[in-house]
C-alpha cells in the first residue's frame, strides 16, 4: 500500500517535473499558464489528456488535436520520478527521510531535464539542493554523517572543478560548465567523502552506457558539450541508495 501510494505520488510529481522542466527559459511560469498545452497547435490539454503517463500511452504519444508526437522525454521523466520515489521508499527508515529523498530526487530531476535542454544547471535548484541536503544530515534525517556531507560537498565540488581547469587548458574548449561543479556541491553532500570514489565510477559508468544507445541522437545533443548533470545525478542517487553494498562489494 505504502509502495503504491508512493508510485502514485512520484508519477504526479514527475508530471509537475516535466512542467517545470519543459517551461524552464520560455518565459512561461509553473502556475501561468495554469494548463499545459501541447507546443505545436496550442491546444489546451484536458483533464483526461493530462493524466501523467496514462494519457501518453493512451494517445500513442501523439497530441489529440493536431497529432504532432510529443516527445518521449516528458513521460520519460515521469518514469524516472515514479522510480525515484519507489526505490527511496523502499530505502527509507523513516518517513522524514523519504521526504528529504523525494525533495532531493526532484531537484535531481528538474535539474537533469533542464541540463539535457538548455546544458544549463540552474543556481535556484542546486544551491536550495546542497543547503536541503546538508540541513538533512545535519538533523539526522539522512543516514550520513553531516562532517562526511560536508567534506563530500567541498572535496567533491573542488575536484570537479580542477578535472574542468584542467581539460579547459589541454583542449581549450569548455567541456564542463561551472554549473556541474555547483550541481556537485549538492551531489557530493549526498554520498559524502568516503563514497565520492563509487559515485564517480557509477556516474561514469552511466555516461557510457548513455553513449553507447546513443540518446543523444534522440534529444539532439551536441557532441562538443556533454550534459554531465543527468550522469552526475543518477551516480548520486543510487550511490546514497547503495553505495554500503556497493562499497563492501568491491572490498
Ligand atoms: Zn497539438
Amino acid at each position: 500500500m505504502y509502495i503504491l501510494f508512493a508510485a502514485l505520488l512520484g508519477l504526479i510529481l514527475g508530471s509537475f517535473y516535466s512542467v517545470c522542466a519543459s517551461r524552464y527559459g520560455t518565459g512561461k511560469t509553473i502556475i501561468k499558464p495554469a494548463r499545459s498545452e501541447c507546443p505545436q497547435c496550442g491546444h489546451q490539454l484536458s483533464v483526461l489528456e493530462n493524466i501523467p503517463l496514462v494519457s501518453f500511452i493512451i494517445q500513442k504519444g501523439r497530441c489529440k488535436h493536431c497529432g504532432v508526437r510529443i516527445p518521449f522525454f516528458y513521460p520519460l521523466i515521469e518514469i524516472f520520478s515514479m522510480a525515484w520515489a519507489v526505490l527511496a521508499a523502499l530505502h527509507a527508515s523513516s518517513p522524514a527521510e523519504w521526504g528529504a529523498l523525494m525533495i532531493i530526487g526532484g531537484i535531481c530531476l528538474v535539474a537533469s531535464a533542464i541540463d539535457l535542454q538548455t546544458f544549463l544547471l540552474p543556481d535556484v535548484l542546486t544551491y536550495p539542493g546542497a543547503v536541503v541536503i546538508l540541513a538533512a544530515s545535519y538533523a539526522g534525517v539522512l543516514h550520513i554523517d553531516f562532517i562526511q556531507s560536508l567534506l563530500g560537498a567541498f572535496i567533491g565540488a573542488f575536484a570537479l572543478w580542477a578535472v574542468a581547469a584542467l581539460y579547459k587548458l589541454i583542449r581549450k574548449i569548455d567541456g564542463m560548465g561551472f554549473g556541474d561543479v555547483k550541481f556537485m556541491l549538492m551531489l557530493g553532500a549526498l554520498t559524502g567523502l568516503d563514497h565520492l570514489s563509487i559515485f564517480v565510477l557509477i556516474a561514469s559508468l552511466c555516461a557510457l552506457l548513455f553513449s553507447i544507445i546513443s540518446l543523444r541522437k534522440k534529444v539532439g545533443i551536441s557532441t562538443t558539450y556533454i550534459p554531465f548533470g543527468p550522469f552526475l545525478a543518477s551516480g548520486a542517487l543510487l550511490t546514497y541508495l547503495y553505495g554500503n553494498q556497493i562499497a563492501a562489494a568491491i572490498q
